[in-house]
């Protein structure tokens, strides 16, 4: 059953439909990609689930539960968090401190023992007592992904977690993204590296001006016609 399921989701920002009517379900056993455009409606979709902005009409149903139009932290709190396109972390604090403060005010149950196994998985054991405000970019965007898995999120929406990163490093990410489902925790993706998109996803869902214009196995997806004309009348 899906833990997330979506419709009629809408989201307008003065004459923008930047969501014009999404329906979606998302597992939490699968990696689901959300692709399209610039300016198709993916951060939206993402800032209105988690409750960053209320959306004009739609249910988003988390475990049962309507939460849409709910605050953030309230979302949060049930297990649905996002990441941002920006790394965010206290540069002062060290690596430790950062993951721990997130740790200290978890309110589910963690697939991990504690922050330094989470630091241990991100590859971060090293750096643990340096200032995060020191860390070159690459581990940065580490951080900020072993602080969001410090919340104990059941379902964690990524917005472009390879942005900024050389090839290895986004490689690298990915393969650590990858094991997150069999850890339990369910994975939405957005990013526009699409060898990224295919080595992660099993599933995606293809944007365009806030609509949803195809959805399914990746493969398929990457090579329905509709989709390849998208991609190539946008982009030159
Ligand atoms: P994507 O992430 O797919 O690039 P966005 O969701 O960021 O797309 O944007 C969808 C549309 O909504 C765009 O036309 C964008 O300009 C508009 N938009 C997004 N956020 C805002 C905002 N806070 N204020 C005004 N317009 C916005
Ligand atoms: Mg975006």
């Amino acid at each position: 059953m899906a833990a997330l399921e979506i419709s009629g989701l809408r989201k307008r920002f003065g004459g923008v439909e930047a969501l014009a009517g999404v329906d979606l379900s998302v597992t939490r056993d699968a990696i689901l990609g959300i692709v399209g455009p610039n300016g198709s409606g993916k951060t939206t979709l993402f800032n209105v689930i988690t409750g960053v902005f209320r959306p004009a009409a739609g249910r988003i149903v988390w475990e049962g539960h309507d939460i849409a139009g709910h605050p953030t932290h309230a979302i949060a709190r049930r297990g649905l968090v996002r990441t941002f396109q920006q790394a965010m972390s206290f540069p002062a604090l060290t690596v430790a401190e950062n993951v721990g403060i997130a740790w200290a005010r978890r309110r589910m149950a963690a697939p991990w023992a504690g922050p330094d196994a989470i630091l241990d998985f991100m590859g971060l054991s090293e750096q643990s007592a340096e200032p995060a405000g020191r860390l070159p970019f690459g581990l940065l965007r580490r951080l900020g992904l072993a602080v969001a898995l410090a919340t104990a999120p059941r379902l964690l929406l990524l917005d472009e977690p390879g942005a900024g990163l050389n090839e290895a490093e986004t490689a690298e990410l990915g393969e650590l993204i990858l094991q997150l489902p069999g850890r339990d925790i369910g994975v939405c993706l957005i990013d526009h590296d699409m060898a990224l998109m295919a080595r992660l996803c099993q599933r995606l869902v293809v944007l365009d001006f806030g609509t949803k214009i195809a959805e399914g196995p990746t493969r398929a997806v990457l090579e329905d016609p509709t989709v390849i004309d998208v991609y190539l009348g946008h982009r030159p």
